[in-house]
């Protein structure tokens, strides 16, 4: 098939935009006989004048080949093996023009070094729920394309003569700003369901519409969901509450039922069980997300995931609290294992980050009383001080409670606090829940 291509003079990607490393790269592979391709979000990106978050590299050099071609090369990835260049600060990846087989799975990880190239020719698995749990064919640069997500992910610009090569319609559909499956979208869900939520994802950050029916297969499919990696599962959640646009994303995780899926326990809590207030604080904090964003401030992971779960950890936590049987601080423990146990047979939060949640959330209660010095000092010296501040005065703002006087104190302290550099990781043992003593009677 013959591609659609953009020559230079009519697209608006400069190299002025790309990174030098990334050209080194293009430029030496091009040298060396090699197609050399920018390839898959960073040419979406570029065409749509957004700063790309990091530049793939997409060659018909074999790994073994790239590798040959510069010395600060390594070879990475059991699933498939890719080439990361590494530079100062930055590494680009290269990887061998793919056949579409099935669908690819990018969270290619591990540090063998392969090195029989001939077995790496034909190498697919897919495993009893159809999804595809090794891919190692190489192909041609259109079946590379056709193996890609959705069209506006399966451009590439070609360093040999700067154009934009589209075998898959995703020129038109930019034009058009619409987020569109390669091939039958319910097959390409079943394949890799985490397709359907990178489909919401683009469609939100990138404010794309869902093609009609890239979104009714996420309808149908989203049941599928439970088959994706549930480590996988937290890095992509955390990739939305970075993504800076977590208000419309959450908007269509729940138009789609992606997040009944995602989000046991807390999906029907917020149906069912949530006040206006409740809902209210949750949508300051997916507006909070989406600030932190635009004012380049990086949360932390936890601090990420605990805005997003307080009012349901709190609500948790106020109906354990009830029964009578726990401290206050163990009942917030109770409630973190719960739903972190709920969770876990979609999303793998780690326990050292499901260990900070608890802290967070827990600590609240301690910026109300400062009449104790020593306590005062030894929660500033807490690792988890700072970010529990932060929370503390988003809960203020949100519950509309404006706690300016303790704030300020609080704030103040902070100048005393160590830097964060100087913590050290808190051991996360399991600490025992002891019961309260019921009143003798
Ligand atoms: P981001 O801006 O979030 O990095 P991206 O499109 O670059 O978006 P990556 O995860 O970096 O996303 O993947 C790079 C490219 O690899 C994609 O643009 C797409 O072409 C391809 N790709 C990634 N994940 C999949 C997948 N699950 N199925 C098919 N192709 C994929
Ligand atoms: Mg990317």
């Amino acid at each position: 098939m013959e591609p659609k291509i953009l020559q230079r003079s009519d697209h608006c990607v400069s190299r002025k935009n790309i990174s030098k490393n990334a050209l080194t790269v293009l430029y030496r592979l091009n040298e060396s006989g090699y197609k050399a391709y920018l390839a898959g979000g960073c040419v979406r990106d570029l065409m749509l004048g957004r700063q790309p978050k990091d530049f793939d590299v997409a060659t018909d050099a074999s790994p073994q080949e790239v590798k040959k071609c510069f010395r600060n090369c390594r070879l990475i990835g059991r699933r498939f093996r890719l080439a990361h260049v590494m530079f100062r600060g930055e590494i680009i990846e290269v990887a061998t023009f793919r056949a579409p087989t099935s669908g690819t799975l990018p969270d290619a990880e591990g540090d063998e070094e392969p090195n029989n190239e001939e077995n790496e020719k034909r190498d697919v698995v897919i495993n009893e729920d159809g999804v595809v749990v090794r891919d190692n064919e190489y192909g041609t640069p259109e079946e590379d394309a056709f193996r890609r997500d959705f069209t506006v992910n399966a451009l590439f610009y070609d360093i040999a003569d700067f154009s934009i090569i589209d075998y898959v319609g995703g020129l038109d559909d930019l034009d058009k700003k619409v987020i569109h499956c390669i091939g039958d979208p319910e097959i390409r869900y079943k394949e890799d369901p985490v397709r359907m939520i990178r489909a919401v994802r683009f469609a939100a950050t990138l404010g794309l519409e869902i093609e009609q029916n890239t979104y009714d297969a996420i309808l149908s499919q989203c049941s599928q969901m439970l088959h994706a990696s549930h480590a996988r599962m937290y890095e992509e959640i955390l990739k939305f509450f970075y993504s800076g646009a977590m208000e419309p994303a959450f908007k269509l995780w729940k138009d789609t039922g992606l997040l009944d899926v995602m989000f046991p326990g807390f999906s029907t809590w917020y149906r069912e069980q949530a006040t206006p207030e409740e809902i209210h604080w949750h949508h300051m904090a997916l507006q909070q997300l989406d600030k932190w964003k635009t004012h380049n401030i990086k949360a932390s992971q936890e601090l990420a995931y605990t805005l997003f779960l307080t009012p349901y950890i709190r609500s948790v936590r106020n109906e354990i609290f009830a029964r009578g049987d726990l401290s206050p601080r163990n009942a917030y423990m109770e409630a973190v294992e719960q739903i972190q146990r709920v969770l876990s047979a979609r999303i793998l939060i780690p326990k050292r980050i499901a260990f900070k949640i608890f802290d967070l959330t827990s600590s609240q209660d301690r910026f109300l009383d400062r009449k104790n010095e020593q306590r005062t000092i030894r929660f500033l010296h807490r690792s988890y001080f700072r970010d529990a501040l932060v929370l503390f005065k988003f809960d203020a703002l949100a519950s509309g409670n404006p706690q300016s006087d303790l704030i300020e104190a609080w704030t103040e302290d902070l100048k005393k606090a160590p830097p964060p550099s100087e913590h050290k990781e808190r051991p996360h043992k399991p600490r025992r829940k002891r019961r309260r003593r019921r009143p003798q009677h």
